[in-house]
């Protein structure tokens, strides 16, 4: 990082600094000015904040060089990461699609709706068991008995599970049947969690925080792959703004910054994005032409009735218009939906 002196700091500033910089075993290369001094500190990858040298007297200003986020970026991972599943690839030129309900409610209900989005196209199945609910008094979850549901619906159907883990104490449990593990907005900053995942070797799809930057989305995806859990999948499911005609919005720009930034896969939720089915077909068609790897949708039978996220869930019939209408706009930027026989 470079630490730029006030003009005319005196000497002792300008050593205290020096000092500091060397405390934390980096290496100091100050360039006197005429009137300004400009530090240097270069380091092996140890990470110190820029806050650190923030505080002393006779600092101007410190500006970071290098990314704070490392493992996650592409400098150092150039070519994108491409992950396989079974039946789809993601990170590589197939846009593959998840869908599912936001809630298992039953057994029926996940084993009609799993069989209706896979005849649509769709290439994993989603479903929460535990769910981030804002009142405490609202439906929870089905728990373990809606993951014995999730696991019938994937030996019938060949579609992989993606679940909400909300604590480190479900993950072990929760292991033994899903595929990808769907890491929550409300939890992307739980860093308790995030390093349980980084010791697994499921796969996480990771939802940016309501209200996180890019950079802190990235800083908290290195937990994970820190523990060397490298399968992370990104997700943009809309951010908190000054707008309330839909329920969040979608920051369409963040999926082509991700890829800029990083190498990791990145997904579009167009339902939490915009919190309203009539919306969500239009999302999905913006994610995929900016760039996106794939989509996660809310799919249910019967959206009025759904315990949760009824109003952003698409019936069948819609997800199944809206997957003809993705795989045209996939098409148009040179990627391509997964082919249908892949996942019989
Ligand atoms: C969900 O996928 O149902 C969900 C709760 O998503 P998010 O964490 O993005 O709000
Ligand atoms: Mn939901």
């Amino acid at each position: 990082m470079m630490i730029i002196m006030h003009p005319g700091a005196p000497r002792e500033q300008i050593d205290a600094v020096i000092a500091a910089v060397e405390g934390h075993k980096l290496t100091a290369h100050p360039i006197f000015g005429v009137e300004q001094t400009i530090i240097g500190a270069v380091g092996d990858g140890h990470y110190v904040l820029k806050e650190t040298f923030e505080a002393f007297p006779g600092v101007l200003e410190v500006q970071r060089i290098s990314k704070p986020y490392k493992l996650a970026s592409r400098q150092f991972h150039e070519q994108d990461s491409v992950f396989e599943f079974n039946g789809f690839t993601i990170g590589g030129t197939e846009v593959p699609i998840i869908a599912g309900p936001c809630s298992v409610e039953g057994r029926t209900q996940i084993l009609e709706v799993a069989q209706a989005v896979k005849e649509a196209g769709a290439n994993a199945l989603r479903g929460g068991v535990f769910k981030p609910r804002t009142s405490p008094y609202a439906f929870q979850g089905l728990g373990e008995e809606g993951l014995e549901y999730m696991a019938e619906a994937r030996e019938k159907t060949g579609l992989p599970l993606v679940v909400e883990v909300m604590a480190v104490s479900q993950i072990e449990m929760m292991e033994k049947y899903v595929d990808i593990f769907q890491l929550g907005a409300r939890n992307m900053q739980n860093f308790n969690l995030l390093r349980a995942l980084g010791e697994t070797r499921t796969p996480v799809l990771f939802k940016r925080g309501m209200s996180a930057t890019i950079e802190e989305m990235l800083m908290a995806s290195e937990y994970i792959l820190n523990g060397g859990n490298h399968r992370v999948i990104l997700c943009e499911r809309g951010i908190r703004t000054f707008e309330t005609a839909t329920r969040n919005t979608t920051d369409i720009n963040a999926v082509p910054v991700l890829k800029k930034l990083t190498h990791l896969p990145v997904v579009i939720d167009p339902s939490h994005s915009t919190g309203d089915s009539a919306y969500v077909q239009s999302i999905a068609r913006a994610g995929v032409a900016a760039g996106a790897d794939g989509l996660i949708v809310e799919v249910h039978q019967d959206p009025p009735h759904a315990i949760s996220d009824g109003k952003q869930s698409l019936t069948p019939e819609a997800f199944a218009k809206m997957v003809k209408q993705v795989k045209a706009v996939a098409e148009a930027v040179d990627r391509s939906l997964v082919p249908q026989h892949a996942t019989a």
